[in-house]
């Protein structure tokens, strides 16, 4: 008897010519250009997970009341593969499997099994295993899920579409690492309790981008977002969580709540304690932060996401002024965990903790 594979490939003729591709991949910069498959697996309360397939990356046909389109039932991963000695590399996987099924949950959709989407993002890694960049590129990877169901009443829907799409991104930092500059945002916040700030729900991006944007206008890389409550203690970047390095080895990051729990910092929380270093997950203010950086006991920040890894924090800004971090630089703890992690990552590190797959 053969088993039905659960993710079948549907054939389709024509790829990208390998010199086209290489063309495409010479620079990639992010997010703009993509693989040529993608899988996709179909949910609906009757049948569960169904129809898995990997087949030629195409545009969606979906209803226009499809629920997705008018309450935002959506949720997403970020994730890379890499290119090391030993062949291709995923980073945590199980990690990003879970932190969907959580926000899944809080956004009132199915769990997709762990294996499933293990299995999904694999698929989809080897069959476009020649879109891998060489060298600090890698293969970045967009797994995603939406209401596809065509109904306006507000509950749940009955009917999901779990997606995973690939797109070649080339090294975050061209020319060697340099420090951001930050915007702290004291007109909009992120995320309250209660809310979805946990979540990775296309929402609470759409949320965020005016305060990028008013961090872009500010001459700034990157927002933070201070909580919604008091407007007092920092919570995280856009798209990154932060770090803060003290001048008795201790490192401190804000707790989880209603913080995005990143994969990149729980895998340097456990890093840099095993290098020594104490940390603390705690409350810390934007009113301590100042006087921190101001006093010397601060020595170094950073900010860490897959996209990025880690990138150090040099200039602060804000609507009253600026402060520098350190000597504005890349300081010397967020270099050495940098180089552990992304050597990890890469294969050129020993993996101690059976992170690379
Ligand atoms: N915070 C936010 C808001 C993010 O979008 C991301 C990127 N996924 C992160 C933190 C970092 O998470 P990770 O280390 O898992 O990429």
């Amino acid at each position: 008897m053969t088993v039905k594979p659960r993710i079948a490939l549907i054939p389709h003729a024509s790829p990208t010519s390998p010199a086209a591709r290489a063309a495409l991949m010479e620079n990639p910069g992010f997010g703009k250009v993509f693989s040529d498959h993608m899988v996709t697996i179909t949910w609906s309360v009757e049948r569960g997970w169904h129809d898995g397939a990997v087949k030629a990356r195409a545009p969606f046909a979906i209803d226009p009341a499809a629920a997705v389109l008018h309450y935002a039932q959506e949720i997403f991963e970020g994730m890379k593969a890499y290119r090391t000695k030993d062949g291709l590399a995923l980073f945590r996987p199980e990690e990003n499997a879970r932190r969907l099924n959580l926000s899944a949950e809080r956004m009132a959709m199915p769990p997709i099994p762990e294996d499933l989407f293990i299995e999904a993002v694999e698929t989809l890694v080897r069959i476009d295993a020649d879109w891998v960049p060489e060298g600090d590129g890698s293969l970045y990877l967009r797994p995603f899920m939406f209401a596809s169901e065509a109904f306006l009443g507000v509950r749940p829907a009955s009917e999901y579409i779990f997606c995973v799409i690939a797109s070649p991104v080339g090294a975050y930092f061209k020319g060697g690492y340099k420090a951001v500059t930050v915007w702290v945002s004291d007109d909009y916040t992120r995320a309250a309790p209660g809310g979805t700030g946990a979540a990775k729900c296309g929402g609470n991006y759409a949320a965020s981008l005016i305060a990028q944007a008013e961090a872009t206008r500010n001459g700034c890389d990157q927002v933070v977002f201070l909580d919604a409550a008091e407007r007092r203690w920092i919570e995280e970047l856009g798209g990154m969580n932060v770090f803060f390095v003290m001048d008795d080895k201790r490192i401190v990051t804000p707790p989880l709540g209603t913080i995005l729990p990143g994969i990149t910092r729980a895998s340097i929380m456990k890093l840099a304690a095993e290098a020594g270093y104490t940390v603390e997950e705690r409350l810390y203010g934007f009113d301590e932060w100042q006087a921190d950086a101001k006093s010397g006991k601060l020595r170094e920040a950073f900010a860490c996401g897959t996209a990025a890894v880690i990138a150090g924090i040099g200039t602060v800004k804000f609507r009253d002024g600026s402060f520098a971090i350190g000597n504005s630089g890349d300081g010397e703890v967020t270099s050495q965990l940098r180089a552990k992690l992304v050597g990890v990552q890469r294969g050129t590190v020993k993996d101690d903790h059976g992170w690379v797959r």
